[in-house]
């Protein structure tokens, strides 16, 4: 893989020297060719870990990834950046490890800093259900192999000093801790595939809005766009939030709802959060960020949208959640608020698979979640498009388990969003 320029101590200070000021593009910006062996629908970290995995591991470079607005601006730049692989079924489980695992080599592999950082997740108990289920989650996340802890109100208190744990109005009775998971920077987890799907001979190509699927006798024959029609032998979506509109166009539909997710940061305060917390219950999630902000989400609105902008409602109860387990935060101030569209399955689960067209692929159905699924997600939907096969670990992502009743129902596990 030759990088136009690549991070290295040497580099950092040569360029120091000169001020900085020649630093190379970090991707070409080609126009569209006529047409493509592969067209990834979408530039999040999705559509970009495909065309990634799609050139390294399938040596298909002839690829090109068209995204409407700029690298990252969809769920991929929106979200609070939760690493995790704690899920319930051994199905996710596995999926979500084998994320984790490449993310864990992330920055090295891809010669940049996405400053992952594994600070360990942790998952509240509050009630006497909470406790028996979440007993029953850590056994069954150990029965395949991944690390979770159950740990007693004293040794989260020990580990969470800024939380009421018995004071609050819903008193923590335990919780249970994933030490490998944590956050990443998720701007730089997209510009990272970017550069090195670029450098692997991958066209990359902003502002160029899908608006059509071409097909002929059942089988897809490449794409129209806002930049003109592109032939490909191969293509697939990846476009979160808006999955059915792309769907429609191809004339199929998806078991999906598109509703508002939103998060908000803190003014930056000094080190009082080291752990990422996890609270189903109440309803909210919160971490610190390495310049100080308490980054916070909670539930998804309770109705579909395809606003990016998000409820009142919807922020209140997730502020009154949080004060609820850190009273001490009723002194912050808020900086921002955003929203993104998240695309919701019947059983909260994601979707790799084939569509009712031939050679058109489909990756959605991360909802809450699918930040920390990149990784597994793009290499996962890369080797279906190459070798018409699925992966070991995403075959039970199919469209075909909400025929058959085979549900990874993840209702619990991905309850709060995260
Ligand atoms: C507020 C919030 C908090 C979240 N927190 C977490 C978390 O802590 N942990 C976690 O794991 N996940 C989290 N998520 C979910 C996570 O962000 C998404 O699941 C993930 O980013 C989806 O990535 P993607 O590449 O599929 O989609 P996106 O990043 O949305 O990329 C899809 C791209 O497709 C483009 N596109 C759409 N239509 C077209 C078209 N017609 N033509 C061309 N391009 C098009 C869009 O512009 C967009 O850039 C959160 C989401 C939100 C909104």
């Amino acid at each position: 893989m030759t990088f136009r320029s690549r991070f290295s101590a040497f580099a950092l200070a040569r360029n120091a020297l000169t001020g900085h000021r020649n630093w190379q593009a970090q991707w070409r910006s080609p126009e569209p060719k006529a047409a493509y062996d592969a067209i990834v629908i979408g530039g999040g970290g999705h559509g970009l870990a495909t065309a990634y995995y799609l050139a390294k591991n399938h040596g298909l470079s002839n690829v090109a990834v068209l995204e409407k607005g700029w690298l990252g601006g969809g769920n991929t730049g929106r979200n609070t950046t939760i690493i995790r692989s704690n899920y319930f079924f051994p199905e996710s489980t596995r999926f979500y490890d084998l994320a984790l695992r490449l993310y864990e080599n992330l920055a090295h592999e891809l010669n940049y800093n996405i400053m992952f950082s594994p600070r360990g997740v942790l998952t509240l108990a509050f009630t006497r259900h909470d406790i028996e289920f979440q007993r029953r989650w850590v056994n069954a996340i150990q029965m395949t192999g991944v690390d979770s802890e159950w740990l007693t109100p004293a040794q989260i208190g020990r580990c969470v000093p800024a939380m009421a744990i018995e004071g609050g109005r819903f008193p923590v009775r335990g919780g249970f801790l994933q030490k490998r998971g944590g956050i990443a920077r998720h701007d730089a987890v997209a510009w990272a595939y970017a550069r090195a799907a670029d450098a692997l001979g991958v066209d990359i190509i902003q502002n160029c809005e899908v608006t059509g699927i071409a097909s002929k006798s059942g089988r897809v024959t490449g794409v129209e766009t806002s930049r003109g029609a592109i032939r490909a032998k191969k293509v697939a979506i990846a476009v979160a939030g808006h999955s059915s509109r792309l769907a429609e166009l191809a004339g199929f539909r998806l078991p999906l709802e598109s509703v508002t997710l939103q998060a908000f940061v803190s003014e930056p305060i000094k080190p009082v959060l080291d752990l990422v917390i996890m609270a189903g219950h109440v309803h909210v999630y919160l971490s610190q960020s390495d310049k100080g902000e308490l980054v916070i989400g909670g539930g998804t609105d309770a109705y579909p949208s395809f606003t990016q902008r998000g409820s009142y409602p919807s922020v209140e109860q997730t502020v009154a959640a949080m004060l609820t387990l850190f009273p001490s935060f009723s002194a912050l101030k808020m900086m921002r608020q955003w929203g993104g569209i998240v695309d919701i399955s019947p059983d909260r689960s994601a979707i790799i698979d084939r569509t009712p067209i031939d050679n058109l692929y489909i990756n959605c159905g991360w909802g809450t979640g699918g930040f920390k699924a990149i990784p597994a997600g793009g290499w996962a939907t890369a080797h279906l498009m190459a070798t018409g096969e699925h992966h070991a670990l995403s075959a039970p992502f199919g469209l075909g388990r909400f025929a058959r009743g085979i549900l990874i129902d993840e209702g619990a596990a991905a309850g709060v969003a995260h």
